[in-house]
């Protein structure tokens, strides 16, 4: 069971979580209008588009045919979190009238590509940016929701602005005790090891290893920090580095039967200390005090171990953030982004 928010869906009521059964009034789409295509995926089509009726630039996500569930739940969870800290706001759901096609309209981002971003990043935009990434998992988790597909690709961040939103609630599922989830969720090489092994009750926990693994990419300057080329492989990548006999534990502790042909899954890897990563390219970054210190405690097979959002947003490590966030609470921002003087 989750170490927190385990029962907040039961408290919240089934209005709160039960996607499958609240209606949705569907707008006509003669109010848009496509500019380009920004992006798609397994389950849509991502372009810019213009709201016709004020002229506002906005993102609309024509969502694949899918079981009508699936729309359901990332529209249910989208407007569950409406305004909360970082996260992408739904303006509007749209159906044709054939109720084939049915799109999101989204707030747009100006957008950084993240390939190009990172390696650029300073110690102090990573600790910002991996702070906002915290604020807003803090509020979905505390509002019984895992996002379970955390990565680069799903964190829009606009330098000008220093804003982050969290995109893409495909894969957001609400958290319920005693509860079988799929495992096949996320991305490969943010997948948490519950995921690599099978373990279906799973919690809040896996979307904070996902977060681990962009902190390590920030922070070592490396593009993906656990690169796998398939889900064993991807075992393997984190198995170097964290070690097998903590490995090891972790399946006794969750009685987790994991049985692979692998031959290389079998042999004994010593834990790499997070030091041995420091390069002279990264120093700047990865010799932070505290850094070291969140990494190893987000990246954890343990996932109960795993700090949650909360815990992670007090680490030391945000202590300047922290600061600054307060300091900047009361200021006047208008709307180019920037403090009024
Ligand atoms: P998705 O399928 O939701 O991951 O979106 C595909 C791509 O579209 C993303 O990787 C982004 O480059 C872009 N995108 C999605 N949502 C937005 C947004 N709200 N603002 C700007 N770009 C977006």
């Amino acid at each position: 069971m989750s170490r927190v928010y385990a029962d907040v869906n039961t408290t919240l009521g089934k209005a709160w979580y039960d996607y499958d059964n609240f209606s949705i009034d569907w707008s006509g789409p003669e109010n848009y209008e496509i500019v380009r295509r920004l992006g798609g995926g397994k389950y849509s089509e991502v372009f810019e588009g213009v709201d016709m009726v004020n002229s506002d630039r906005c993102v609309i996500k024509v969502l694949k045919p899918v079981a009508a569930k699936k729309i359901k739940r990332e529209i249910k969870v989208l407007r569950n979190l409406a305004g909360g800290p970082n996260i992408i706001a739904l303006l509007d759901v749209v159906r044709d009238p054939s109720a084939r096609y049915h799109s999101l309209v989204m707030e747009y981002v100006e957008n950084a590509d993240w390939k190009r971003l990172f390696p650029v990043l300073t110690e102090s935009d990573v600790k910002h940016y991996t702070f906002q990434l915290l604020v807003a998992l803090s509020h979905v988790h505390a509002h019984g929701i895992m996002h379970r597909d955390i990565k680069p690709a799903n964190v829009m961040i606009d330098c000008r602005r220093r804003t982050l939103r969290l995109i893409d609630w495909g894969l957001a599922e609400f958290y319920h005790t005693d509860t079988d989830f799929h495992h096949r969720v996320g991305s490969r090489y943010y997948k948490a090891p519950e995921l690599l092994v099978s373990y279906k009750r799973y919690d809040y926990s896996l979307d904070l290893w996902s977060v681990g693994c962009i902190l390590a990419s920030m922070i070592f300057r490396k593009e993906h920090f656990f690169r796998g080329s398939d889900n064993d492989d991807q075992l393997l990548k984190i198995m170097k580095t964290l070690g097998t006999e903590k490995f090891d534990t972790y399946l006794k502790t969750y009685n987790i039967h994991f049985e692979t042909e692998i031959d290389s899954l079998l042999v004994n890897y010593p834990k790499q200390p997070w030091a041995r990563f420091i390069t002279a390219e990264n120093r700047h970054l990865a010799s932070a005090t505290d850094a070291l210190d969140l990494l190893e405690n987000l990246l954890r097979y343990d996932h109960r171990e795993r700090l949650t959002a909360k815990e992670a947003e007090a680490h030391p490590y945000f202590n300047s953030v922290r600061l600054e966030t307060i300091s900047t609470k009361g200021d006047a921002v208008n709307d180019s982004g920037f403090a009024s003087a």
